[in-house]
């Protein structure tokens, strides 16, 4: 399989140039240059296989030429080997037609884990394939860096500097993070909100000289990897309920798209996906997109769900790119008329042909408390404020109504232990962290205090490159 940029500019690369490389040259993303084919047939036989065999049969196609089929089975199997249900992604029904799908039976209890912990095996793997060592760096405000920090633990071939705002991180996030005390990953604190560590980065980033002497790489859903592990679940999950015959809809709460994103990857592969429901929380840019047409950033203001608190959704561009029939040029054009200006605008033929599959719908705080209420009242179940998004009351009768009898699966993105004080809040239950997290709050903790300066954070992460090169 080949991969295009978005923006028609960068080299065309393989499977693993793509994960190698991240974002591409051109500041565009990575597509494939087709979506593989499934037929009924080839879904029905994968009906019944456990998650490891349709991520294997889902994956194989996207690969093809760089990895061998037994080295991505072994890959698979062990990604998969430390999640803790039998089914790896489970489905719990909670009334006749609606699901949750549970994605938070991996190591940091968010559905991150199900392709961080995926990427940091093809790192490694194409990394001793090459003889090559990569510098991993990145900005987090909770779910993806203790996911790259669980994935990327022990790897000889991988250093990663994960920045995070001092004390601005749930304290369980947080712990998940520093209780790794691994020699090659390094947690810094800066003094400051999240969006400067993340400017920090990019900073960084764009210190081309640095950039190639340290190998620097990302972790962020802009790789392709992560995107592809995240199909499989759609797949499994629709196959379960009785895909291809029965028809699928999944709410997924969104913030940078690529959760969604893996949604609509599937549909295109042949998978009967009815409807996908786009879900914000109070930063509600893309529910406002799908009503109107128009892409406006806003503010981003704190949320009950901090991990969709977004307002630029860098996969979007993946989508746009199909939606203007793959033309690259007319891509480019828009995605700087968005980076000057801060909006673009869709026709109205666009438009109407996204609508076919997405909506949008927004959820505030209120909302969202209420429904985690709602919900424990009504199933016993108690969920997280970033599942709450996907179990809004109005997004689910909109995706029944569609069609009777059509399944409709509400993603349960992280784990309720993860975010106490919201169910704390609605129901007045404090959600009980899984038995092999149980000692969190006594593990020692390793951390590095830092100014937000971008100097500071680069002369950190030299001493540390160096300090291992001289060992
Ligand atoms: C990352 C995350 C999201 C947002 O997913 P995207 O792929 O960025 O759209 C939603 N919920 C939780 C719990 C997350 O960790």
């Amino acid at each position: 399989m080949k991969y295009h940029s978005t923006r028609g500019q960068a080299p065309i690369a393989d499977f693993a140039d793509v994960v190698l490389t991240g974002l591409a040259r051109d500041g565009g993303l990575y597509v494939p240059e087709s979506y593989p084919q499934f037929s009924s047939d080839q879904w029905r036989q994968l009906r019944g296989q456990s998650y490891q065999a349709v991520a294997l049969a889902v994956m194989a196609p996207f690969v093809e030429g760089a990895i061998q089929p037994d080295i991505l089975k072994t890959l698979i199997d062990d990604t998969y080997a430390s999640f803790r249900h039998q089914a790896i992604a489970p489905l719990k029904q909670l009334d006749t037609n609606h699901f949750l799908l549970e994605l938070f039976h991996g190591p940091t209890l968010a559905f991150k884990d199900y392709a961080l912990q995926l990427l940091g095996r093809l790192f490694d793997h194409f990394l001793q394939e090459r003889g090559q060592r990569l510098t991993i760096l990145g900005a987090t405000s909770g779910d993806t860096g203790s996911a790259a920090i669980e994935a990327c633990r022990d790897k000889d071939t991988i250093e990663l500097f994960m920045l995070h705002p001092l004390s601005r991180t749930s304290e369980i996030q947080r712990k998940q993070m520093t209780t790794v005390l691994s020699k090659n990953i390094h947690n810094i604190a800066l003094k400051g909100p999240f969006d400067e560590c993340q400017t920090i980065v990019k900073a960084l980033f764009g210190d081309l000289e640095f950039r190639d002497r340290y190998q620097l790489s990302a972790v962020n859903s802009i790789n392709w990897a992560r995107i592809l592990a995240q199909v499989v679940y759609y797949v499994y999950a629709a196959l379960s309920l009785g895909a291809p015959e029965r028809p699928v809809s999944f709410v997924v709460p969104t913030g940078n798209f690529g959760n969604v994103f893996a949604a609509y990857v599937a549909k295109r592969m042949g998978l009967p996906i009815r409807k996908l429901a786009v879900g914000t929380n109070k930063n509600d840019i893309l529910t406002r997109f799908f009503d109107s047409g128009k892409m406006r950033t806003d503010t981003v203001c704190p949320s009950l769900s901090p991990s969709m608190d977004i307002q630029i959704s860098s996969n979007f561009e993946r989508l746009l790119f199909d939606a203007f029939n793959r033309d690259a040029a007319r891509l480019a054009a828009t995605m700087a008329t968005f980076e000057n200006t801060g909006t673009f605008s869709v026709s109205p033929e666009v438009l109407s042909a996204l609508r076919q599959t997405f909506i949008g719908g927004r959820l505030d705080d209120v909302g969202i408390t209420a429904v985690i209420r709602d919900t424990y009242q009504r199933t016993g179940e108690l969920i997280d404020p970033h599942t709450a998004v996907a179990c809004a009351p109005h997004l689910l009768q909109h995706l029944m109504a569609q069609e009777p009898g059509t399944a409709v699966v509400s993603l349960a993105c992280a784990h309720p232990a993860k975010f106490p004080d919201a169910v704390k809040t609605a129901t007045d239950l404090s959600p009980a962290l899984p038995a092999f997290l149980g000692n969190l709050f006594e593990r020692e903790e390793r951390l590095t205090v830092l100014e937000s300066d971008r100097a500071a954070v680069k002369a950190f992460v030299e001493e540390r490159l160096m300090a291992k090169q001289s060992v």
